[in-house]
């Protein structure tokens, strides 16, 4: 009888791969279901060059294949604070719109990028770390999108992707505890770049995306304590 859970077990995965938090735990998530694993980084005209330097850094730590692609078509696209250095970054979410840190398509492009490049490398499962619990506003974070963008790769291109989203209900606590499970806490919080702002670790403090990092880290190490009482 074939074992699929096997199957997958011999196969090789294509990670989206940032160098953050998220995508860092799904690297390391891949590692542990997969026999191979790739990660893929996109240049796409963001401040913070060092974000790639950084994930290249994790890649080889990790013990995986990295490889990047220069992608700068998408910065010209939309005007958004990621990738213009003249826009001030919203520091709160406002109501009806996604903030300005969201740049529009960009995971899209990025998934429909890495199903090209996974196709040629005879890949079909394909890992990205977005999440629908702490969504921010992004609408190509959720559910919905990632099982029609499946749909729509697959007869694209003829090919039958996974597309694996291991975080998709996870909020930033039960990332860093998932973290913790494969043994890279200290990896994802010392090694990894979410700041807004470009700092690497425990960042500025103070953007968006540092304090939902800090609240979630907080909220976990305080659970871990009181389990281990
Ligand atoms: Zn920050």
């Amino acid at each position: 009888m074939i074992d699929p859970i096997k199957n997958i077990r011999d196969e090789e995965a294509l990670v989206v791969f940032s160098g953050g938090q998220d995508s860092t735990t799904c690297l390391f998530w891949a590692k542990r279901h997969f026999a191979r694993v790739t990660a893929l980084s996109f240049v796409y005209g963001q401040k913070h060059a060092l974000e790639v330097e950084l994930a290249e850094k994790i890649a080889m730590k990790a013990g995986v294949r990295f490889e990047r692609m220069d992608i700068p078509f998408i910065a010209k696209l939309s005007h958004n604070s990621l990738t213009d250095p003249s826009i001030v970054m919203d520091k709160e979410k406002p109501t009806g719109t996604p903030p300005n840190t969201f740049v529009p398509g960009r995971n899209l492009f990025f998934l429909s990028i890495a199903a090209v490049f996974a196709q040629q490398h005879g890949i079909r499962h394909i890992v990205t770390g977005v999440s629908q619990t702490d969504f921010s506003g992004y609408p190509d974070c959720r559910d919905a999108f990632i099982k029609s963008l499946n749909v729509t790769l697959n007869l694209a291109l003829e090919d039958q992707f996974v597309l694996h989203t291991p975080l998709m209900w996870l909020d930033k606590c039960e990332t860093w505890a998932l973290a913790d499970e494969l043994g890279v806490l200290d990896l994802v919080r010392r090694e990894t770049l979410t700041c807004y702002n470009g700092i690497p670790g425990d960042g500025c403090g103070e953007c968006p995306a540092c304090r939902l990092r800090r609240a979630g880290l907080e909220k976990y190490l305080i659970e871990k304590t009181r389990s281990h009482e």
